[in-house]
């Protein structure tokens, strides 16, 4: 095996693989083998390493190999520690070894390449020159620190060896050197400990176990009759050491070793192995990271910050990460290694406290602030150490940040002529808007309740925002409460369905047991801007008994009606009772409107950002919304028109319901006219207030879509209703009912199927918008009306209901002696329409890209029982991201490409949308910004996403 101890033995000819390069973060779609993929892509890089040749990068002394640029081959830490010591910031010496080494390793077998020892040797005589200590030396020994890192942060899955170089000899001349054997030995015991965890896998393997290491520290502590470690005298940590060793030979069956060179190679090992630990695979399919890239390892000289008073340890972040504000924030700890900050023993200052301390250093640390945000262009999270008066950078790198700070530090950036408007706009992660939008939970009311154990259960968290009220079951009571001045109600279900748009809309959010993304219940709420968990199999519902049990880890909870419950739609996660929450600033400007902009700090740094985001993008944005209230709330988010009215959610509103049963239960042509007749002036009630809110801008309405059976009565009360309105029996209005039922509703009698078997339906729909439009038009307001036909297959289905819907505009038009402008188009949701694009472009005159349907058709899966299968998919890499979030940019995308193809081939002009929940996600945005989309359609309360994803593809094109 290569060794970088003196090692005689051959190195293998193994075949060289290099990472995959240009892995695109965050790019949604299905994974081919990840195997064949990685193979394929070795072959070709593998070459390239070969030539390239260069395995190790050397930084410090003023200078570095690397730059900031090559965090795909030194990885984030390697290379920013190689871009600080180039501008001329103290950073302690070391060497990077790329991330190129640690795929040979893998190829190899786990075995390094045999001539890395020779490099590795030669950095060591590099470091040992600047530092003026050297490896090995009793006299005055050079110690370092073996990290890991990749190109993306991967915080805490690696492993890390501090202190490496002790010996006995070693030790006992660094208790000489620095006076003082208390350190020297308790590095030494540190050091002992976690090579034995990392380097030879002492590390317990069962959360039941305990670490070997800490079972004898703690009986010495017992022995010695103190508390805590830094209690421990010189003598006892020496003790320790020997102790430890003992452990280690027990175990393991081998002396531990003492050639630093030896524990360096095993260092180095240890940490490209914990590439592939269990944590960090983990991590690494929820981050999207692939595991081609490997990791790099940094060796770095040790310093110390545990030296006495005028050493110390801290953390900071050049802006506060939270709110974004221009300030320095950080923590420190005097006399601490770094360890002890994040291990929360001893409670840390804040950083402008050092000024009292270490004036020196502080400002120092403060003019490094100002220089790397100068450099770097970007907020900064900065580790550095204080080693007797001296300052030491010891990382920096891009800090994370929530979605406030993120847009306000963007733009404020900006504004100080740091950066561009559009590298302002390629920064801000489209999602984080979201934040900007929600109530949210007070951050220190949420923690308590977690501290408190009242953390119930996890679902899909389907719409975004804090919620907290009274548990509530049924949709109609919530309905009846709210009407009693009930605000605060959370409607619980195992599933929703349209009849529960009313109690939806009454509550403040609302939570499922079944459904995934797009069931229902998410889309309703991301449309209404509720806050909504779908999918959370914990949950199960006896609704006579008005419980809900919920499965925890500490057993059943039974929650009951009228019990506080808050749910987080950010995290998915259901919380037991109450948890305060505050008003958005955004939405209270914007929608609730009792905010002046001028008082809104965060609203005007949103603001900014929109008009920016307006500025750059090229596809256009419009909103899915069915009433005039969300048209206005779409308007408010920059809504440039609605892309998608589903009118079956009109029929639930108050007296729609009734009509609209009584035409599913006629059973000839009349009768089913006759209650058409009452619906009409609802209908068109609803229309004028939306083309009123919409004032001009284009108006898509659909004809009605799902089966109809979703619109009949459930319960006995209804049926009798019916019954009497219709003048039937109740067993007639059974029978009829279960005439009704279908095998396989979602493929069913649904979409422009009801308009071709009852093509008055459509007829009274088309009625409805036209003499709408018509009034409007005669009070002097434009409108533009769009008649979309959905689920169409054929071109002759959208011959026939277009025929229906321009009968009936020339009807009213003559009627009321006036004409509108209208267009007549179709969806573009099964995969026959796609593949016959062309020729339904003869008679449509727009398509909406319906991918909703689109992706439960090419996949065969359906929309509402895909969280059955979704977790084994994406564990066994099957669908990378789930695919009614993200489009399938190959099979769903594809069918997208092939109609775009053909239908502007037929009508070069035609105008091309998408109205599927995939039109406010952002990498779907940017896969429809790339196929010549002309808008994305989403709900309201997305539209800042995709106006922001609409400007960042156009940028990524620019
Ligand atoms: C779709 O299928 O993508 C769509 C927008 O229609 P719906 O979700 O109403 O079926
Ligand atoms: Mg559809």
């Amino acid at each position: 095996m290569p060794s970088l101890a003196k090692s005689k033995s051959k190195s293998l000819k193994t075949k060289k693989v290099a990472p995959k390069n240009g892995h695109k973060n965050g790019h949604a779609g299905i994974r081919v083998s990840a195997k064949t993929a990685v193979l394929k892509k070795a072959g070709k890089a593998g070459a390239k390493a070969t030539k390239a040749g260069k395995r190790i990068y050397f930084f410090g002394g003023g200078k570095a190999d690397g730059t900031k640029e090559m965090k795909n081959l030194l990885g984030g830490k390697g290379a920013n520690l190689a871009e600080m010591a180039n501008i001329g910031l103290p950073v302690p010496p070391g060497f990077t070894i790329t991330t190129e080494v640690c795929t040979e390793f893998y190829a190899n077998g786990k075995r390094l390449p045999k001539a890395l020892e020779a490099d590795v040797r030669a950095s060591i005589a590099r470091m040992e020159k600047v530092v003026g200590a050297r490896f090995g030396d009793p006299a005055n020994p050079l110690l370092v620190s073996v990290r890991s890192g990749a190109r993306a942060s991967m915080p805490g899955m690696m492993d890390t060896i501090l202190n490496l170089g002790l010996n006995d000899k070693t030790a006992a001349g660094l208790a000489k050197k620095s006076g003082n054997e208390r350190f020297a030995y308790d590095s030494y015991r540190r050091f002992v400990a976690m090579y034995g965890d990392v380097v030879l896998g002492m590390k317990p393997e069962k959360k039941e176990d305990h670490d070997p290491f800490d079972v004898i520290l703690a009986n010495k502590k017992k022995a010695r009759g103190v508390k805590l470690d830094s209690e421990l005298p010189a003598d006892a940590l020496k003790e320790l050491v020997e102790e430890f060793k003992a452990e280690i030979k027990i175990r393991m069956g081998m002396d531990f070793p003492t050639d630093p060179y030896v524990q360096l190679e095993g260092a180095v090992k240890a940490v490209f192995q914990s590439w592939q630990n269990d944590r960090a695979n983990l991590y690494r399919r929820l981050n999207n990271i692939p595991a081609e890239w490997g990791t790099a390892v940094n060796v770095q000289a040790m310093v110390f910050g545990n030296k006495g008073a005028d050493s110390a340890t801290g953390v900071c972040f050049t802006r506060d990460p939270a709110s974004g504000e221009n300030i320095f924030y950080g923590e420190f700890l005097v006399n601490a290694q770094g360890e002890d900050v994040v291990a929360g023993i001893r409670t840390p200052e804040k950083i402008e406290a050092l000024g009292n301390v270490l004036p020196t250093a502080y400002k120092q640390l403060l003019d490094i602030r100002k220089k790397l945000e100068k450099h770097y262009k970007d907020m900064q999270d900065i580790e550095f150490t204080i080693e007797n008066g001296k300052l030491y950078m010891l990382q920096c790198r891009n800090g994370k940040r929530t979605g406030f700070a993120g847009v306000r530090i963007a733009v404020e950036m900006v504004e100080e002529k740091l950066i561009p408007k559009e590298e302002a706009l390629r920064r801000v992660e489209p999602e984080a808007l979201n934040q900007l939008l929600r109530p949210v939970f007070l951050p220190a009311a949420k923690k308590q309740a977690i501290a408190e154990g009242r953390l119930l259960a996890k679902g899909l968290p389907a719409g975004p925002g804090a919620a907290t009220g009274k548990v509530v079951f049924f949709a109609d009571e919530a309905e009846a409460l709210a009407a009693k001045g009930e605000t605060n109600l959370i409607l619980c279900r195992h599933e929703t369905s349209p009849e529960d748009i009313r109690g939806m809309n009454a509550s403040l959010g609302f939570m499922t047991a079944f459904g995934g993304m797009t069931s229902h219940a998410a889309l309703v709420a991301r449309q209404m801007g509720k806050v909504c968990i779908v999918g959370c199999d914990a949950l199960s519902f006896d609704y006579h008994a008005r419980v809900m049990k919920v499965e925890t880890a500490n057993g059943v909870v039974t929650v009951k009606e009228g019990d506080w419950i808050s749910i987080d739609g950010f995290a998915g996660e259901v919380i037991n009772g109450r948890v305060d929450t505050t008003p958005s600033e955004v939405i209270r400007v914007l929608i609730e409107k009792n905010l002046d902009p001028a008082e809104a700090p965060i609203y005007q740094t949103y603001a900014k950002l929109m008009t920016w985001a307006d500025g750059a993008r090229k596809l256009r944005v419009r909103a899915n919304a069915d009433q005039p209230d969300q048209s206005i709330a779409a308007v408010a988010f920059g809504a440039e028109g609605i892309g998608l009215c589903r009118t079956e959610h009109m029929f639930f509103g108050e007296g729609k319901i009734g009509p609209m049963r009584e035409m599913i239960v006629a059973e000839n042509e009349a009768d089913r006219r006759k209650a058409l007749a009452k619906l009409l002036p609802l209908q068109r009630e609803d229309f004028h207030g939306i083309f009123k809110a919409m004032a001009g801008r284009p108006v898509t309405i659909r004809t009605l879509d799902p089966p109809l059976h979703e619109f009949l009565p459930h319960d006995d009360a209804g049926v009798a209703d019916l019954a009497r309105a219709t003048g039937k029996t109740t067993k007639e209005i059974h029978e009829r009912i279960e005439e009704l039922k279908e095998s396989n509703p979602m493929l069913g009698h649904r979409g422009c199927r009801l308009g071709i078997t009852y093509p008055e339906i459509t007829e009274m729909q088309a009625r409805a918008v036209f003499e709408a439009a018509c009034d409007l038009a005669a009070e002097g307001q434009q409108v533009f009306p769009e008649i979309m036909i959905p689920l169409v297959g054929t071109k002759k289905e959208l011959d026939l209901q277009t025929d229906v819907v321009r009968k009936a505009a020339s009807a009213v038009f003559a009627e009321k002696g006036r004409k509108v402008g209208y267009a007549v188009g179709t969806m573009i949701e099964i995969p026959r329409a796609a593949m016959t694009a062309g020729e339904i472009a003869e008679t449509a005159e727009f398509f909406s890209f319906g991918t909703n349907d689109l992706t439960q058709m090419t996949f065969g899966l359906s929309r509402d029982d895909v969280p059955r299968v979704l977790a084994a998919y994406q564990a066994q890499d099957i669908y990378a991201v789930d695919p009614f979030v993200s489009i399938d940019r190959v099979g769903v995308g594809g069918l997208m490409k092939e109609a775009v193809k053909q239908g502007r081939a037929t009508k070069p002009k035609l105008k091309l949308g998408i109205c599927g929940e995939h039109g406010g996600d952002p990498s779907s945005v940017e896969f429809c910004h790339e196929i010549g989309l002309d808008y994305v359609s989403c709900s309201p309360y997305r539209l800042p996403i995709a106006r922001l994803a609409a400007a960042q593809a156009s940028l990524k094109t620019t």
